[in-house]
């Protein structure tokens, strides 16, 4: 197999490159190897009945397959610079910004017309979290909701499958360097002299393209095959993290360890939140905390949602999801509170403390912890009985326990002060009944070491998306494949 772009991962940066490189350069071959199923096979096993809880299946549906991890999210794409990665450090504020715009316009050509734009530009509630000690911060979001963006998903493979080879069912085992003396340019004048050289020395037809020619740089190595390409995309997400390290410390690519972020889904009545999710939908408010001064915000807001498990690595924790479509629709409305865990010399690995606390959550639980608020305010466990008097029907079935025997005190406490601040302005958030989640942990793969393009110290490697560190959402990491897609494509390379 011979291809002039080989993407690995199918989520949204592999997507969105492969979609940009049909579209710029109709004549290459691409090939997109994803290690989990199309997207109509995508089916999770818990049902409710049969199954309750994740059965670790070997490719996760929920974070693997077309789609990615963003295939059953609430699909908000928050056109930002603020967070969601750090996409505008390699590439410019204004870039970063552009690209999200035409990631969206993209978005509602393949069916997210008539879907909402909310802005926080010009509210209120600037004012009223000031005057409360909480920060909004700015961004505009596109709600697609899990249906829509499942039908944008849809229609982008349909217009693709044709033109592009994409390999299903295909991990991705290692990467290997075919042209070692080129690879070994010193980083900093990787993209320019490198490459500079080689294009001088090949004209716009004899490059690659149709895998003509024999200037293959990359051979990736899968379950019984391999496959070569002049450039390699690698589009790992999160699931892929570990891989990533791995593929890293093989080819010498150097990294940085990251920040985790680590705390609790909270449920309650939608209407509690109604002011602020009906005028934007997702706020994302910041507290510091007055004990540690730790930030401790909001993530991830589902209006009228329900609570998910998410399984990383085989370790269970929970998320979030809401729909655009009436009927699915819940009475409760859930977002997390995370507080970002950032560690220096000599601990490196934060992703290995995150998921030490939530293996001990499952481990005490057998998988997601339940508990109310007034019980963890009172200091004892919720059982069942009291879970299911509550006035909150939980939308995820999960062990009614005691989260104060899972998360770190300093987490715990930073917590409860922000559902009090939150509690003044949306009174109700901290009543008796709301109900917490845990854990909830942001992994953040390590950061890929990349220069402007989001290339790597190996000429024609690139590394998007959440697997590179820079990028922790939809919308960046979609940026981030239609970046590199524009830098493959230009002519002098
Ligand atoms: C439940 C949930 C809800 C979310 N909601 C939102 C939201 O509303 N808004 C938002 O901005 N973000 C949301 N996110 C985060 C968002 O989904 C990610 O930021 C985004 O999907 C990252 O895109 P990506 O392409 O970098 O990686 P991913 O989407 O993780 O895709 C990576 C793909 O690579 C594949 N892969 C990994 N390793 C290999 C290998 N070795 N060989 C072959 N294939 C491999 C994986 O199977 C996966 O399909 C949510 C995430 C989850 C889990």
């Amino acid at each position: 197999m011979k291809y002039d772009v080989i993407i690995i991962g199918a989520g949204p940066g592999g997507i969105f490159s492969a979609y940009e490189l049909m579209k710029r350069r109709p004549g290459w071959k691409i090939g997109v190897f994803e290690g989990g199923t199309e997207l109509e096979k995508r089916h999770c096993p818990i049902d409710g009945d049969k199954i309750k809880s994740c059965i670790r299946c070997k490719s996760c549906s929920i974070m693997s397959g077309f789609g990615g991890a963003g295939a059953f999210s609430d699909g908000k794409y928050n056109i930002t610079n603020d967070f969601g990665g750090t996409l505008y450090a390699h590439i410019g504020r204004k870039k970063a910004l552009e690209l999200m715009r035409y990631v969206d316009q993209i978005n509602l050509d393949h069916g997210g017309e008539g879907t909402k734009l909310y802005s926080t530009a010009g509210t209120d509630f600037k004012k009223i979290c000031i005057q409360n000690k909480l920060r909004l911060l700015d961004a505009s979001v596109r709600h697609l909701g899990t249906d829509i963006n499942y039908i944008v998903l849809s229609n982008l493979y349909d217009e693709m499958k044709d033109h592009i080879d994409f390999h299903f069912n295909t991990l991705v085992d290692s990467i290997e360097l075919l042209q070692k003396e080129e690879a070994d340019v010193e980083p900093a004048e990787s993209s320019s002299a490198a490459f500079a050289e080689s294009a001088e020395a090949s004209s716009e037809t004899s490059r690659c393209h149709n895998s003509r020619c024999d200037t293959s740089r990359y051979r990736i190595h899968f379950e019984g095959g391999a496959a070569d390409a002049r450039y390699c995309i690698v589009s790992a997400g999160r699931s892929g993290s570990k891989w990533m390290e791995k593929v890293c410390r093989d080819l010498e690519i150097p990294t940085k360890s990251n920040r985790v972020d680590i705390g609790v889904r909270v449920e309650l009545p939608a209407v509690v939140f109604s002011h602020l999710t009906d005028e934007l939908y997702e706020s994302k408010i910041v507290y510091r905390t007055e004990k540690f001064e730790d930030s401790v915000r909001t993530f991830c807001m589902n209006p009228n949602g329900i609570v998910v498990n998410e399984n990383t690595n085989g370790i269970v924790t929970v998320n979030g999801h809401s729909f655009e479509d009436p009927s699915k629709k819940t009475e409760n409305t859930n977002f997390a509170l995370l507080v970002s865990k950032h560690f220096s010399e000599p601990f490196k690995d934060s992703n290995g403390y995150g998921e030490s606390i939530a293996r001990l959550s499952n481990m005490l639980g057998g998988g997601v912890i339940v508990q109310r608020f007034g019980d963890l305010a009172r200091g004892r466990r919720s059982n069942p009985a009291r879970i299911s008097e509550c006035t909150v029907q939980p939308t995820l079935q999960a062990t009614p326990g005691d989260l104060s025997l899972v998360l770190p005190k300093r987490i715990l406490d930073g917590i409860i002060e922000m559902i009090y601040a939150l509690d003044k302005i949306a009174p109700g958030t901290a009543n008796n009944d709301t109900l917490l989640y845990g854990v909830e942990v942001k992994f953040y793969n390590m950061e890929v070491s990349l220069d402007e393009n989001l290339e790597t110290n190996h000429p024609g490697l690139y590394v998007i998306g959440d697997g590179s560190g820079v990028t922790h959402s939809l919308s960046h990491a979609s940026a981030s494949g239609v970046y590199v897609a524009e830098i493959i494509s230009e002519p002098s390379r």
